[in-house]
């Protein structure tokens, strides 16, 4: 999964200052993004860029340095081009939340994407801007809209983590147990049911349903309803989930959090 995210380019064109191009690797590092293209850069390599990177040294060492960016967008399916102003020209337009969730779309597909990011003093020119299928802007205050170029990248890597790390989560965890136990739809094991039993009634202990110093026959009538009831691998799972659950839940550990998605 994480190899995925190699398939996000971060292309800055004609850059004036290395420090931000030292200031954009270390966003990078940061954000688990390694491809970093560099068209007709006005310095580099650079020791303001080193300084800047602040140990991503590893990303300018890296660094493809090409003379068009035409050259920088060979193989990437999917062009996003930043602007610091909204409307430059009409085109779809993205915020870097909505750019996230479909650049995180299309490397999950195993597609190569490019973040494109313009001059500090320029940004972009027209062309340039029409050879991106999106563009993106970071709602800024208007009267003040324009991010230094590391800062923009920064925020842009940092949606894309984002979106990423929800995507990673995305198998929900009835989904997870199911992943790993529906092929084994075989009963349980006998010392799979101890241990289920032990978990029980320590729940139900935890949960003050079971008062240790007076169990009754509580237990033993569990067992003989568990008992009856042929439970499979998959089935106990979740019963044991269940209870893992419950438990937190009694321990005031889920903060706000939604239901499983079942
Ligand atoms: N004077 C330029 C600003 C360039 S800032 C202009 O008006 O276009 C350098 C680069 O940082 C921009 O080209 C863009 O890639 C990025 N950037 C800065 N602010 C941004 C914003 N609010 N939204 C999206 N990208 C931004």
């Amino acid at each position: 999964m994480l190899a995925l995210l190699q398939n996000i380019r971060v292309v800055l064109v004609n850059t004036s200052h290395p420090g931000n191009i030292g200031g954009a690797a270390r966003a990078m590092k940061n954000m688990g993004l390694s491809q970093l293209v560099l068209v007709d850069p006005m310095d580099f390599p650079s020791g303001d860029a080193v300084a800047r990177a602040s140990g991503a040294t590893d990303i300018l060492d890296a660094a493809q340095v090409v003379g068009t960016l035409e050259e920088a967008l060979v193989g990437c399916s999917l062009v996003f081009g930043t602007s610091a102003r909204e409307r430059r020209i009409p085109w779809p337009l993205l915020d870097p939340r909505e750019c996230a969730a479909a650049v995180c779309e299309q490397v999950l597909q195993g597609s190569e994407v490019a973040l494109v990011f313009g001059r500090e003093y320029a940004g972009l020119t027209n062309e340039e801007l029409q050879r991106c299928q999106f563009h993106v802007h970071i709602p800024t205050d208007p009267d003040f809209s324009s991010l230094n170029l590391a800062a923009a990248v920064q925020v842009l890597a940092y949606e894309v983590r984002m979106a990423w790390l929800v995507a990673q989560n995305k198998p929900t965890k009835i989904a997870k147990l199911e992943a790993t136990a529906i092929q084994s739809s075989q009963p349980v094991t006998a010392d799979e049911l101890e241990s289920f039993y032990a978990h029980l009634e320590q729940a139900l202990i935890e949960i003050d349903f079971l008062d240790p110093a007076k169990p009754r026959h509580l237990m033993s009538r569990l067992r003989r309803l568990y008992g009856r009831s042929a439970i499979s691998k998959l089935e106990m799972n979740i019963l044991r989930g269940i209870l893992t659950e419950t438990v937190k839940a009694a321990r005031g550990e889920h903060q706000g959090r939604g239901k499983t998605d079942v």
